[in-house]
């Protein structure tokens, strides 16, 4: 982070924390005004200047503090001056502030107010904060909804289907870009090497690795992220917003700790004496760079859809194509509410369906190809459940749908 990156940081921290027109200065102007900003309440606004001093290892001394002073006891409609630093002040600084009345912040303070306003604080990878994943709107969603639908159902058709409802769930993440460079050797040479670029995902809240099942996904967008959109959020139920609390030490710690663990391999080779020998090679922390750490929503869609009869809970996250929904076991739904997990399992015999999907035309209901049948008369899928069959010889009989049925005169 350089200067005035952290001069935008404090600005974002001050706006999150409720201050308004926050304006950051021009990044050159020296002796400048860092900040400005207005602190409303009903009845009163105060105005403020921040001075930003970005010096991690440094000490700010009482002239600063008097300067800013100064500024603000000679321009009338300034109230209050704020020296925020990324280091300490000096205890003359401190004791001169006391006297005017020019708040400090220093690095301790930052620290715990940008834990209050849910910000990393850090020094040395760059900082970015509400970035995002592309979300699409509203319609294109619902488009991708169904050709989501279409291939995944055999049967399916887009009359049968009515979107109840789209939520969103904004999971908070850290998005750690890292690299791994691990050669392991034994006597008879080199037996196994990593040399790999990517990006792991931590959760916000607790910093432990997402399922990549979540994330995989998302990986060839990590270029895309760009600022949180709060227009789009807009059109859609907003669900949950996940939170980010953890320091870029603790990030730092856990997702050096977690490569190390999906890395390691165990390895077999022949030794020079033929015999055959495991070796675990496990990457050292000196194998691994980490390049940049961000603050990433993982944007995850909610959508209730009803096919016919049937409600189902479709959860998944998208990419510029297509809607990459999560397994069932995933998805999690109140009992009580009618609505089921988009299932990966047959709804009639419970076995998972590998080959294809198939959709009842009847209740809805999406069951394996050993459970459905086609209606002799109108050639629409019908499911175990709510087909009707009427024997022929001993054991063929003819398959219909219930208003075929009724029509043909079988039930
Ligand atoms: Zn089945
Ligand atoms: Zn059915
Ligand atoms: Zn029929």
């Amino acid at each position: 982070m350089d200067g005035y990156e952290f001069q935008k940081f404090v600005a974002n921290l001050f706006k999150k924390l409720g201050f308004v027109n926050v304006e950051v200065g021009p990044p050159t102007a020296d002796g400048g005004i860092d900040i400005s900003m207005e602190q409303r309440t009903d009845i009163s606004t105060v105005r403020f200047i921040v001075e930003c001093k970005h010096h991690p290892e440094g000490t700010i001394g009482r002239p600063v503090v008097q300067k800013l002073h100064s500024a603000v006891v000679h321009t009338p409609v300034l109230d209050k001056g704020i020296i925020v630093t990324s280091g300490h002040f000096s205890s003359k600084a401190i004791q001169y502030a006391e006297e005017v009345g020019i708040e400090l912040i220093d690095i301790e303070k930052l620290t715990e107010l940008a834990r209050k306003a849910e910000m990393l604080i850090q020094t040395k990878p760059s900082l970015s904060i509400e970035n995002c994943f592309p979300t699409s709107k509203k319609t294109e969603l619902v488009e991708k909804l169904f050709s989501f639908l279409q291939v995944d159902l055999n049967g399916f058709n887009k009359d049968y289907a009515k979107v109840e409802e789209i939520g969103l769930k904004l999971l908070s993440s850290y998005m750690v870009d890292y690299s791994i460079e691990a050669t392991f050797s034994t006597s008879v040479g080199v037996i196994h090497s990593i040399h790999e670029k990517s990006s792991l995902f931590l959760t916000g809240d607790g910093g432990e690795p997402i399922n990549p099942i979540i994330t995989n996904p998302l990986l060839p967008m990590r270029y895309n992220i760009s600022e949180l959109n709060e227009d789009n959020l807009k059109e859609v139920k907003l669900l949950e917003r996940g939170r980010f609390v953890k320091s870029y030490k603790e990030i730092k710690e856990s997702a050096i700790e977690t490569l190390r663990q999906i890395y390691t391999k165990t390895v077999g080779y022949y030794g020079a004496n033929n015999v055959h020998y495991t070796k675990t090679c496990v990457p050292k922390k000196k194998h691994i760079a980490l390049m940049d750490v961000k603050q990433v929503y993982i944007p995850v869609w909610n959508i209730i859809v009803s096919i016919l009869k049937s409600k189902y809970l479709i959860v998944g996250t998208e990419n510029p194509q297509k809607l990459n929904v999560f397994p069932s076991k995933l998805i999690v739904v109140k009992e009580t509410s009618g609505i089921q997990p988009y299932p990966d399992n047959c709804m009639v015999c419970f076995k998972p369906m590998e080959d294809k999907k198939y959709l009842c035309n009847e209740c809805g209901m999406i069951v394996c190809s050993n459970d459905i049948f086609t209606c002799k008369k109108c050639g629409k899928l019908i499911c175990e459940k709510h087909v009707i069959s009427k024997r022929k010889f001993l054991i063929f009989s003819d398959k219909y749908c219930p208003p075929c049925a009724k029509s043909e005169g079988i039930i």
